[in-house]
Formats: C-alpha cells, sequence, structure tokens
C-alpha cells in the first residue's frame, strides 16, 4: 500500500489564496488545465444557491422592510455606508468590529469575507481598458509604464467575457473597446434624449448603455454551468438563484470543482507565503483554521495570491524571511506603496419635464455609461487623467398613503405617475497612485490569527479635487444644455476606499526596482507567485477594475502552467 506522509498530503500543483472574483478565475482555469488546485478562503463556505437565505423572500418578510437598525448604523459606521449593506444582503459583508484596521488617514475598507468574496456584491459594470488607459502612465509622467499593451490583454478580456456572460452594445469607441457581448439593455427614453444631445453638442462625449455581467441571452456555456436567463428581478446582490449575473459561486467555483481537481478549504485565513532559501522560491503558506486557530501548512508549486488588494499586501507584508525582510519579493522596499483608487466623491442630479406618455416599469440590473471624455487623446484641462460617469433617469410612480381602510387600498392599488423624469450621474475618476499612499503593518498589534494589522494611509490630493470640480462644471453643463432643470450637484467628500476600488501595492512594471511584477502578474524575485486581482495594477483608469483582474488571472494562469510543463517554476 502507498501512504502519503502528512506533508504530502498537503500537497498540490497550485494554491489559490482567496475565492472571490479573481481567485474563482486562477482555480476555474488551473483546474481546467489539470492542476491539483487547493482553494484557500478565510471566510465561511457559501453554496451557490443553498447559502443565500434571502434570495427569495418578499419585502414584507424582512423585519425592517429592508432596511438596518438604529444599533446595526451604529455597529457599522464603515460598512453601513456602502449601499448595498442593507438588511437583504449585510450577511455578505464583514462587519467593523469584525476585522479591525487602523486609519492612518479616513478610509472605508469594505470588504466580504466568504466562498465568492465580493462577486456576490458587487454592480457587475464590467468596461474593458484601452491602450489609452494602458498609454496613461507612461504619457502623464506618473507611476512606472505599464508592462501590457491592449493587444497582449484583449484575448483574454474575450476569453472571460465568453464564459461570464457580458451583455453591451457595440459602440465602437477608442476610449471603450468593444467586446464580446450578449444583447444590451436598453436605455429610457430620457437616457435616449441625453444620449442625443450629447451627440449633437460634443463630438467627443458619447451616452452608451452599461456592460454588465448579466445572460441576457444565454449561450450553451453558460447554461453548462448551470446558469439561466436574468430576469430582471435587480435584488442581486441577495446571490441570484438563476445565476443570471456572474459571480464566483455562481460560476467558475463550480466549474473547477467539476473538474475533479479543486479543493476548497474555507475558514482557512491565510498568514504567510513560506519562502525557501535554498530553493530560491516560495514553497507554499501557513494557514490558520479560522475555528480552532490552529496553524497548518500546505506546499505547491504555484502560488496565485488573489485575497483582493489590501489582503494580498498584508499577506505579502507578513511573508518575511532571511531572504526578504521587508516582505516576500520587496527588494525595491515598493510593496504596499502606490496604492490607488477610484474617486467617486461628486454626482450630479436633475429633472425633465417632457417624455410624459411614457414611465419606466420593472427592474433594469443596468445603468447608462458616459466613459471617459477629457485628456483622452492630450492634456487639456489643468488635472491629469479624466472620469467616467453612470447616468440613469427614471420615471416612477407613488401612491397617495393618507387616510383609512378601503380608500387607502384603493389609493396603493391606483399609484399615480411622477410629472417629471429624475435623472442623475456620477464620477468615477481616475486617482494617480503616489507612494505616500501606502498600507503598512502594525508592528505590535495582531488579530485574532495572529496577524498583524494593517494600516492605511491613503488620502485624496489636488488632481482628485481638480476632477471633481471638472465633473460638476461639465455635467451641469451638459444636463443644461440638454434642457433638464433643477440641476444639483454634490461633492460627498467621502473617504477614499468607498468606490470599493482599492488597487496597488505590487504593481507590474518591467523595472524591477521599481516594481514587483513583471508582464505576467509573476513576482520578479519570486517566480513560482503570482498576483494577479487589484494589488497589481500600475494604475486605476476609470473602468470598473474587476473584468480587468478577471483578464489577468486568466492570462497569468496560462503562463505559469506553460512554465510548470517546461519545469521553469
Ligand atoms: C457593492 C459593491 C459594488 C461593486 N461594483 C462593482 C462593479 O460594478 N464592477 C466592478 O468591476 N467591481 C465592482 N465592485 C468591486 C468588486 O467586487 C471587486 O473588484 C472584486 O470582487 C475584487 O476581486 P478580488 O478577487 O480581488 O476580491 P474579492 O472578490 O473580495 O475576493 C477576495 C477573497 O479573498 C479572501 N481572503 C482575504 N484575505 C484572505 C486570507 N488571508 N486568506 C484566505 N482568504 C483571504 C476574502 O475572504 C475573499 O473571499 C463592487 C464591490 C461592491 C462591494
Ligand atoms: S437582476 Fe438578474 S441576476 Fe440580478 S437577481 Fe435578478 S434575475 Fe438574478
Amino acid at each position: 500500500m502507498n501512504y502519503l506522509s502528512n506533508a504530502e498530503k498537503r500537497t498540490y500543483g497550485a494554491i489559490v489564496i482567496g475565492s472571490g472574483m479573481a481567485g474563482g478565475w486562477a482555480a476555474k482555469e488551473l483546474c481546467e488545465k489539470g492542476i491539483k488546485t487547493l482553494v484557500l478562503e478565510r471566510g465561511r463556505k457559501v453554496t451557490h444557491n443553498e447559502d443565500y437565505p434571502t434570495t427569495l423572500m418578499s419585502p414584507w418578510e424582512f423585519p425592517h422592510r429592508g432596511r438596518l437598525t438604529e444599533e446595526e448604523i451604529a455597529a457599522n459606521p464603515i460598512a453601513s455606508k456602502c449601499y448595498a449593506f442593507r438588511e437583504d444582503a449585510k450577511h455578505f459583508f464583514v462587519k467593523d468590529k469584525e476585522h479591525p484596521y487602523v486609519q492612518d488617514k479616513p478610509f472605508d475598507w469594505i470588504r466580504g469575507y466568504q466562498v465568492g468574496g465580493k462577486s456576490l456584491l458587487w454592480a457587475r459594470q464590467t468596461q474593458r481598458w484601452s491602450q489609452l488607459d494602458f498609454d496613461g502612465p507612461a504619457r502623464d509622467g506618473f507611476a512606472v509604464p505599464w508592462p501590457i499593451t491592449y493587444n497582449e490583454l484583449a484575448p483574454w478580456y474575450s476569453h472571460v467575457e465568453k464564459f461570464a456572460g457580458i451583455s453591451g452594445n457595440k459602440d465602437g469607441l477608442d476610449s471603450l473597446p468593444d467586446g464580446e457581448f450578449l444583447p444590451p439593455h436598453e436605455l429610457t427614453c430620457v437616457e435616449k434624449h441625453f444620449q442625443k444631445e450629447v451627440k449633437r453638442l460634443y463630438q467627443d462625449r458619447h451616452v452608451i448603455i452599461g456592460r454588465c455581467a448579466h445572460l441576457t441571452q444565454p449561450q450553451d456555456i453558460h447554461y453548462q454551468q448551470g446558469r439561466a436567463q436574468c430576469l430582471g428581478r435587480n435584488l442581486c446582490q441577495r446571490g441570484c438563484p438563476y445565476g443570471g449575473y456572474f459571480s464566483a459561486n455562481a460560476s467558475t467555483l463550480p466549474w473547477a470543482a467539476k473538474t475533479g481537481n479543486m479543493t476548497l478549504r474555507p475558514d482557512s485565513v491565510v498568514h504567510s507565503i513560506i519562502y525557501d532559501e535554498k530553493k530560491q522560491k516560495a514553497v507554499g503558506v501557513r494557514v490558520v483554521d479560522a475555528h480552532t486557530k490552529e496553524m497548518v501548512e500546505y506546499y505547491a508549486k504555484v502560488i496565485f495570491v488573489t485575497a483582493a488588494a489590501l489582503n494580498s499586501n498584508l499577506i505579502l507584508l507578513n511573508s518575511t524571511s532571511h531572504r526578504f525582510p521587508n516582505g516576500l519579493g520587496n527588494d525595491s522596499g515598493l510593496l504596499g506603496t502606490h496604492i490607488a483608487f477610484h474617486n467617486y466623491r461628486a454626482s450630479i442630479s436633475a429633472e425633465y419635464e417632457g417624455y410624459l406618455d411614457y414611465k419606466t416599469e420593472g427592474g433594469r440590473p443596468n445603468s447608462g455609461y458616459i466613459p471617459r471624455f477629457r485628456n483622452l487623446y492630450k492634456q487639456e484641462t489643468n488635472f491629469l487623467r479624466g472620469y467616467a460617469a453612470g447616468m440613469n433617469a427614471g420615471r416612477g410612480s407613488y401612491s397617495d398613503r393618507e387616510g383609512l381602510g378601503e380608500s387607502l387600498k384603493i389609493s396603493l392599488l391606483n399609484p399615480k405617475m411622477n410629472q417629471m423624469w429624475y435623472a442623475g450621474s456620477h464620477m468615477m475618476g481616475e486617482t494617480i497612485p503616489k507612494q505616500s499612499n501606502r498600507v503598512t503593518l502594525d508592528q505590535l498589534k495582531k488579530d485574532e490569527y495572529g496577524m498583524p494589522i494593517l494600516h492605511v494611509d491613503v488620502a485624496y490630493d489636488d488632481n482628485d479635487d481638480k476632477m471633481v470640480q471638472d465633473f460638476i462644471e461639465q455635467f451641469t453643463e451638459m444636463y443644461t444644455k440638454a434642457g433638464f432643470k433643477n440641476i444639483r450637484h454634490r461633492d460627498t467628500k467621502q473617504a477614499p476606499g468607498l468606490d470599493i476600488h482599492e488597487m496597488g501595492g505590487v504593481r507590474m512594471g518591467a523595472d524591477p526596482k521599481t516594481s514587483l511584477l513583471n508582464k505576467w502578474n509573476q513576482m520578479h524575485h519570486v517566480k513560482n507567485v503570482f498576483v494577479t486581482d487589484g494589488a497589481s495594477m500600475t494604475s486605476t483608469s476609470t473602468q470598473n477594475p474587476s473584468l480587468t483582474y478577471m483578464a489577468f488571472t486568466a492570462r497569468a494562469v496560462d503562463y505559469a502552467v506553460k512554465e510548470m510543463k517546461k519545469g521553469n517554476l
């Protein structure tokens, strides 16, 4: 009989840290390529459909009609700022007290610690980057040049889009390359009016329907995943029973499991990566069992770090050895620096008096989108880069709630249309990565798993303030010229982090002196470690980032497996 030693039993071809958006893709791609893969997830198990407790609940079944209580808001001053932290989805969010961190400057760190990570909660907006985005740092002289071009990533965008299912319209814009789209959602009539007016008034500005990860017309590959048509319920944050939107739980993780090559271990907090000085590579990870607090080691040839941007930084900073006293692969001293995010501070609201013979009804889990138009081909404003924006216009109804008994019943059953269309836009600005925006480890304080507490020292700068001002001016002008009334603007001054698009700290670049990862998301100095989530992003552009993390992950796995087969890893 062939007995395996305990260490052999804990040895895999690959380890993936984190089971969310990026980790799910790493798992799927590795398992499909025949690699025995261990997926380590710090949070609890969440199985598609089995663990969506609120998904089929009606509004009246929620004790607080979907709202949070005053106590919950007071106990969660950070998480409760997120619009999706509500009665129906709060169980998918990290509560403030559970996993403390230090805000050297105000930073709202929104997290989802469970199998599937934040892929259960996301708003599913998915746009490709263009070459204009990858050119940003080199053209405008910040960060380091990207070591990869759009054309190198484009086939991997296609690969991800076909499997995930992305709905969108082929708009033919330089700034926002088209993808492998399922049929688009429709703009409402007032959104179409704005689209037409913006096109007439500004040649370089475009209003389009958002591109989003919803199955508007499922294909064979989606049915094979057990997913079906999105019905527009707009309750996605609860987990969708039909798999109508893409999440790791509904799509990549079950697919990886089907290969028989995945071992998924929830409740496993990765503490650090083990570096072998003699072999000059990483050989495994230390894991703290979330319940027993016992530390166990697991081993693999290749390690994918996909714990979401700041946690990936934390794990690498905590992976110290004689060779790397300041964190794994950190010869440059830049690990944890150049953290960037998206500037979501400003918004505009407006009213439109026409189209009163039309209304909106039902759910559309999507909105309009206005791709970046500032500084696209050359520098033309007093700030660097630019912003994209969302756009929504709807006409709802209301019921008169006065009265009692029969008269109240009649009012409720006969809602009246609003006499106005309400419209609005919010900015999604690029921020400039800076060395001073960084995360570090507390030298003394540790959490219950023995991990140092993370310090977050990230702030806006003058460029961000100027961009907010410009968004307000430009969008006020656009809405005014398009005939909207009662236009109001708002700068929430919300802290960085609430955009939930934190990036950087382990950036890609050609030069090991100024970056941590090469063009394959592979650590310059530890060749068998790959970081493919937001931590790897050299700059942020304006697009919602997850599609790009997924494409980078699939591309990096392809490279890693080829290198493994050549015996290079
Ligand atoms: C309300 C909301 C709306 C959003 N809307 C959009 C959108 O429209 N478009 C878009 O592109 N993005 C959106 N996002 C952001 C999107 O969710 C993230 O970009 C994406 O989930 C990041 O993927 P990830 O794999 O890096 O992290 P996650 O999906 O968060 O997964 C990371 C996983 O790693 C686990 N983990 C962390 N530390 C450890 C450890 N030490 N050991 C083991 N496991 C660990 C976590 O528990 C988690 O499961 C939104 C997010 C939220 C919350
Ligand atoms: S909108 Fe679509 S994806 Fe979201 S919950 Fe409804 S059916 Fe599911």
